[in-house]
């Protein structure tokens, strides 16, 4: 406008008309100061055509004033077109085709000829098609340009999120790894407990990380954890409360929880007492069969980005199985290592383990520790008339019944053939002596036993003390068998300041 007012003293007037002139320079003022004044952003959409439709009116007010058909002015007719078809909607054109035909139809209509002689209608439809085609041409090409520019950007955006995603799961699969790798260097399953949930928080950046196995009464209790030290001890009643832990177990599937606060499907009390918003449960399963729960939860409502490391916390539950299984695997090998196959006592390995154990624990708390050794009569014979099946039934017997008669402090061992061991820890000779006569009385089948009985003086090695006892059994076998006979107290006086014998 400013552009059209400026050159209008520089163009030689073919016609005058100050009036028009004015308006002009009126109305521009008037659209500059609105253009500033109006707050825009607050009103409707469509109140934003009114400046450009002003400004063909002050067009058509200075083509008016310069000489009507004669005027150069029309030509700055193509400004506002040429700005609403960059930036504006197709509505918008529309309403600048409309003030270029006001621009240059309404003169016709309301001044009429002779300043607006009738070849002015070829100019006037002319101009209206030229910028017609001018306008939806530029528009087309903008929207089709913007379509582009749009659907690079978010192509870049899904490309950074997909960049951003990997690499976070390339972290995540290294940090499992890791976890992995610690864990196969222990043979401790505690231990391998707490590096899968210190993994699990190190990846999900939760604020704790528990791990719930049942225990075998209904309930899952926390095995493991890391963030919740010094918190008192999770129990989840299997069916007896709601909870997202029960909940994972049940189905052996995983289930998240945006907020817990407001959640009735988790344990509150788990809740308050864990300070957790959101919270995944993971299931630990083995063979399809759920055998716990790994938790990990948050101090706030967690992002959706924050909720893929999740994908983790499976990788990191299916190593909790196999580690789970490789324990078990461990304990059950470890306790076959150390129990005799026929009779389920323990074998000479862990008798010759549990021994030096027993008599560490005598000397701490300065009771006594007898031994006795039990060595069946006869027994070659036994097996020679009744066959080797019997004299194996018979071995098991005896140490059932012997199981029997011993309380769960005392060692029961089978040392090697018909030979039996029993450590017998804060009883007196006189007590040893009292319970090993009633193990030969509970001898099932009428089968007779021979035993050596030997009290630890305080000094002797494990090996000495056994080897007393088997001079004392040689002896009950070389007097006539089936009596129970008892060591002498070895060389030197007994240690009585650690043992009260
Ligand atoms: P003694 O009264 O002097 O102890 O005589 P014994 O026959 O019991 O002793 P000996 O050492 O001569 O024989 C032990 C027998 O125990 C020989 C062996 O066949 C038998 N025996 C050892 N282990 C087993 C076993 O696991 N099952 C069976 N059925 N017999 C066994
Ligand atoms: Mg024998
Ligand atoms: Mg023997």
């Amino acid at each position: 406008m400013l552009l059209a007012l400026c050159v209008y003293p520089l163009m030689p007037p073919t016609g005058n008309d100050p009036i028009a002139l004015a308006a002009a320079a009126a109305l521009s003022a008037l659209i500059v100061l609105t253009t500033i004044v109006v707050p825009w952003g607050k009103l409707p959409r469509f109140t934003e055509v009114v400046p450009p439709f002003a400004y063909f009116v002050v067009i058509a007010l200075l083509r008016e004033a310069d000489g009507q058909s004669q005027s150069a002015y029309g030509v700055l007719a193509m400004l506002p077109l040429l700005w609403l078809a960059l930036y504006g909607t197709r509505r918008d054109l529309a309403v600048a085709m409309v003030g270029v035909g006001a621009v240059f139809l309404a003169p016709l209509v309301l001044v009429g000829a002779p300043a607006y002689p009738a070849s002015e209608w070829t100019r006037a439809l002319l101009w209206v098609c030229v910028a017609s085609i001018v306008g939806y041409t530029v528009q087309g090409l903008v929207r089709e340009l913007r379509a582009r520019v749009d659907e690079t950007s978010r192509r870049e955006a899904d490309l950074l999120t997909s960049q951003r995603e990997t690499r976070r799961l390339v972290e995540n699969m290294a940090a499992v790894t890791d976890a992995t790798r610690e864990i196969s260097r222990t043979t401790d399953a505690e231990i391998a407990r707490h590096v899968i949930c210190s993994a699990a928080c190190t990846i999900t950046g939760g604020r704790f990380a528990t791990l719930l196995e049942p225990d075998g009464q209904d309930g899952l209790v926390m095995t493991a954890n890391h963030g919740l030290q010094g918190s008192p001890p999770i129990r989840i009643g299997i069916g007896a409360e709601s909870s997202g832990a029960a909940v994972a177990f049940l189905s052996g599937k995983s289930h998240f929880v945006d907020d817990a606060r407001a959640d009735v499907s988790v344990s509150q009390r788990m809740t308050k007492s864990t300070r957790a918003v959101s919270v995944h449960f993971e299931p630990v399963l083995r063979n399809e069969q759920t055998i716990g729960v790994l938790v990990v939860g948050w101090g706030h409502v967690i992002s959706a980005l924050e909720r893929q490391a999740t994908s983790a916390v499976r990788m990191l539950a299916a190593e909790t199985a196999m580690m789970i299984e490789r324990a078990d695997l461990l304990a059950r090998l470890e306790a076959s290592a150390r129990t005799d196959d026929l009779t389920g006592l323990l074998n000479r390995r862990a008798w010759e383990e549990q021994l030096p154990r027993e008599m560490a624990r005598a000397r701490r708390a300065a009771h006594p520790l007898c031994v006795a050794l039990l060595d069946l009569d006869f027994f070659k014979t036994y097996n020679d008339e009744r066959g080797h099946q019997a004299g194996d039934r018979l071995l098991e017997q005896s140490a059932a019944a012997w199981g029997d008669e011993l309380r769960a402090t005392n060692i029961l061992a089978r040392y090697g053939g018909e030979e039996f061991t029993v450590a017998l820890p804060g009883c007196t000779l006189v007590d040893a002596k009292a319970i090993v006569e009633r193990l030969r009385s509970a001898m099932p089948a009428g089968q007779t036993v021979s035993a050596g009985i030997a009290c630890w003086n305080g000094r002797e090695s494990a090996e000495e003390l056994v080897g007393r006892a088997d001079v004392a059994l040689y002896e009950a076998k070389r007097t006539g068998r089936d009596r129970l006979v008892t060591a002498g107290t070895g060389p030197g006086p007994p240690d009585l300041r650690s043992v009260a014998l």
